[in-house]
């Protein structure tokens, strides 16, 4: 599924797709593509359909 990321160092938010469940942790350290290491980054949410999501929440 893919996760919406923030990266500490740069701010930049990304998508991840991983599969498995890392909505547990609230940050992932994990390589930044701008940064160009690996840093830490929050992990905001996962990405829904919006329809759906309208539709559970
Ligand atoms: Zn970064």
């Amino acid at each position: 599924m893919p996760w919406k990321l923030k990266c500490n160092e740069c701010n930049t938010t990304w998508e991840l797709d991983i599969s498995f469940d890392i909505g547990k942790q609230k940050h992932l350290y994990i390589y930044c593509k701008t940064c160009k290491r690996n840093t830490l980054n929050d992990i905001l949410e996962y990405y829904e359909n919006d329809e759906k999501e309208a539709n559970d929440k």
